[in-house]
Formats: C-alpha cells, sequence, structure tokens
C-alpha cells in the first residue's frame, strides 16, 4: 500500500522535496503520490506540517 495525501494538504511541498523515489508531486486539489512509484518508506509523513499523509 502506498503512502496517500488527504485533504488536510495545504500544498506546501514539504514532502516532494523528501521523497526518495520523487513520488510526490502537485495535484489537482492537493499533493498526491503516485502509487507505482511509491515504496512506503516514510520518509515524507514527517515533513508535512498538517499530518496530512497517512501511510
Ligand atoms: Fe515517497 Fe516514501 Fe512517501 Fe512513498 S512513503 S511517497 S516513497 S517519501
Amino acid at each position: 500500500m502506498a503512502h496517500k495525501i488527504t485533504d488536510e494538504c495545504v500544498s506546501c511541498g514539504a514532502c516532494a522535496a523528501e521523497c526518495p523515489v520523487s513520488a510526490i508531486s502537485a495535484g489537482d486539489a492537493h499533493y498526491e503520490v503516485d502509487e507505482a512509484a511509491c515504496i512506503d518508506c516514510g520518509a515524507c509523513e514527517g515533513a508535512c506540517p498538517t499530518g496530512a499523509i497517512q501511510a
């Protein structure tokens, strides 16, 4: 299961810089995780100021 970014996301972009496989990009409503690319490392979770990233 890939990590997911919820509606709590304020599109600050902090998580994208932390992802080692560049799986996070700006989506339509908020940032999104490419499920096919995510390796579930969890590196992005701690970077989110609003706790919008869930395992
Ligand atoms: Fe990227 Fe790791 Fe977050 Fe998946 S869990 S989106 S691989 S930083």
